[in-house]
């Protein structure tokens, strides 16, 4: 439902200021033309109609929650929300469909629902003028004039600075994120004299704090913090067909979706990524029961086979709730909290729950504590210097290793892959290969739906890549072809063999492991982590080296040749 009531003389100009203005000089041409088309809400000439905007609420696209601190105090009659699908946000790397579907069609279903309540929404669509962010914004602020500028903290340090900048400090409000369970001050504390920060000792932290899982003496149910152990199950050869897994609940794009799908198509016909199986929750009721999905058919088996993986299986016991949360359609204390209930009912066993709310209490407050304490310098940190330029079939799938045509290409289809595909399989072998981290940051923050910097940066850089020299992990986590055999059905069908090194058959993760070792030998020797590995290393000749390290080198070449098929 529209919330503005047209005066007949402004109705078509308008419309442009509450559906997003379709010419650019509606937002160019100041305070008269604003005051000229303003809006009216229910009949009834609002407060901020008579005496000028008081609050302009700015909601950025993963900010689509309506008890965030943006509307604490908020007043229908004298405050205007304002969001924008800036469309250098698209295009500044060639972020897949299903991605910009995901933010687009989740931002128009809030609007909707703002509307709904009689709230006015200034809304700028997606158009071919709009380039950025900041400069939509800072129009409409010297147009508008409102007394406040409100927006709850940016999850991205790019876009704080560049809000900050557009708007004047003495306008700008800018609240706390209350969506998360551990503030900057918070995680500072804890970060406060320690060598190494670690997630296990922040994640005992936070569960005493929220008091999640914990018995009556206030320690840990079932007396360990963390049933890591139990939860690194493969399949076997049966596959996960044998435990009755249920298909996850699908949401069919509605007339919205559709209508973004269109557009999206007709925008950017060059971007990587499909949208035929787009069927991802895109509103809070939506996301509510993908959740409730989750908790009842797959939380029990989450734990156990939260590692492993299946050829033609994308979503195996994984949840699909990273985009909701991100974009603040779940909160996560609401998700942690229905998984710890169904572990006091009976319904999901100890492990695999404690498994699923480590991921969220403890992993992903942790990596936004060190994204925010590390930037800006976070994003140039290159500790292995590594320079290699990202192979092409990253945005195509073609490739006959099959463990990453599978992993890749079910990226590109769904937008999706799980934590172990990530970390185990397209990180891997970017680390391994010495792909320039900057260039695997730009990768997954454009092919995923749930990528936003916060998240996706300590989780690329550090994680995966190593190249923040231990911030967020111990050491770097390598493995060769026989990791990827053991926890998937991948290596089965692939023409290359994971026990061989040299050779026509030889498996490429297994060659760069070894060439991986040898390049960072010295720097490795000094990790007592990597020590038995190091060990192995040792037992290799010279000729077995040399041999490595050519056959590593002849891999780069044809990988960086365009169009090559390795
Ligand atoms: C290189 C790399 C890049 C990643 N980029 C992103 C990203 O951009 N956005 C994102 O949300 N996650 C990212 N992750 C973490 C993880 O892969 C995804 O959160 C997860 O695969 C989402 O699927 P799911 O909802 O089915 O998660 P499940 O496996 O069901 O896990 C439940 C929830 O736990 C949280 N979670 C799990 N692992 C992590 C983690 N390592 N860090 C933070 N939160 C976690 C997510 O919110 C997820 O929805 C990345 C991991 C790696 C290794
Ligand atoms: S053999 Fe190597 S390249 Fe092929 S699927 Fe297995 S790990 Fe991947």
């Amino acid at each position: 439902m529209d919330s503005f009531v047209l005066e007949p003389d402004t109705a078509q100009s308008l419309s442009k200021v509450s559906r997003g203005y379709s010419d650019q000089s509606m937002i160019t041409t100041g305070m008269e033309e604003v005051r000229k088309n303003r809006p009216r809400t229910s009949g009834k000439r609002s407060k901020a109609q008579v005496a000028g905007v008081r609050h302009l609420i700015v909601l950025l696209g993963d900010q689509l929650d309506r008890s965030s601190a943006a509307f604490d105090g908020f007043d229908p009659a004298a405050d205007i929300v304002w969001m924008c699908e800036a469309r250098d946000e698209s295009t500044r790397v060639p972020v897949s469909l299903p991605r910009i579907v995901m933010f687009l069609s989740a931002m128009r279903h809030f609007r909707e629902k703002l509307e709904s309540e009689g709230v006015q929404v200034i809304y700028h669509e997606l158009q071919k003028n709009h380039r950025s962010l900041s400069e939509t914004l800072s129009k409409d602020i010297d147009a508008l004039a409102p007394q406040r500028v409100i927006i709850v903290e940016p999850g991205e340090w790019g876009i704080r600075e560049s809000l900050r900048t557009v708007c004047p400090a003495s306008l700008l409000d800018e609240r706390i994120d209350r969506h998360f369970l551990c503030s900057h001050e918070e995680f500072e504390k804890h970060s406060h004299g320690r060598k190494q920060l670690r997630m296990e000792f922040f994640y005992r932290e936070i569960r005493r704090k929220h008091e999640v899982l914990l018995d009556e003496e206030g320690e840990p149910e079932g007396g360990e913090w963390n049933y890591d152990a139990e939860n690194r199950k493969s399949f076997g050869r049966e596959g996960p067909g044998r435990l009755a897994m249920a298909t996850p609940v699908a949401f069919a794009p509605d007339a919205i979706t559709q209508k973004v799908i269109a557009e999206v198509i007709a925008e950017f016909p060059d971007n990587p990524g499909r949208l035929d199986d787009f069927d991802w929750p895109v509103t809070r009721e939506q996301s509510l029961e993908a959740l409730k999905d989750f908790i009842e058919h797959r939380l029990s088996a989450f734990g156990d086979h939260q590692d492993a993986m299946w050829t033609g299986e994308p979503w195996l016991f994984h949840s699909r709730i990273s985009a909701a949360l991100n974009l603040k359609l779940l909160n996560p204390k609401e998700v942690i909290d229905r998984a710890e209930r169904a572990y006091r009912k009976g319904r999901a066993p100890l492990a695999s729950v404690e498994g699923f709310i480590r991921q969220i209490l403890g992993w992903r407050e942790y990596v936004r504590g060190v994204y925010w304490r590390h930037m800006p310098q976070y994003l140039e940190r290159n500790q292995l210097s590594a320079h290699e330029p990202l192979p092409e079939f990253f945005w195509t799938g073609d490739t006959s290793m099959r463990c990453l045509s599978e992993c890749v290409g079910q990226t590109l289809r769904y937008g999706y892959a799980h934590h172990i595909q990530r970390l185990m399989v397209t990180g891997l072998f970017c680390l391994m290969l010495g792909v320039d981290p900057k260039e695997v940051h730009r990768w997954y923050l454009a092919v995923y739906v749930d990528a936003v910097e916060w998240v996706e940066l300590p989780n690329t850089l550090g994680m995966s890549q190593y190249a923040d020299g231990g911030v967020m992990a111990s050491k770097p986590y390598i493995a060769t072809g026989r990791y990827i055999e053991r926890m998937s059905n991948y290596c089965a069908g692939c023409r290359f063999d994971p026990a061989q090194s040299t050779g026509e058959k030889a498996c490429p993760f297994t060659t760069l492991y070894w060439d991986f070792l040898q390049r960072h030998e010295s720097m490795l020797r000094a990790n007592p982590r990597m020590g038995l590995q190091v060990k192995n290393l040792a037992r290799l000749d010279t000729k077995q080296r040399a041999a490595i390290a050519q056959q590593a080198q002849q891999l780069r070449r044809s990988l960086r040749a365009p169009k090559s098929s390795s």
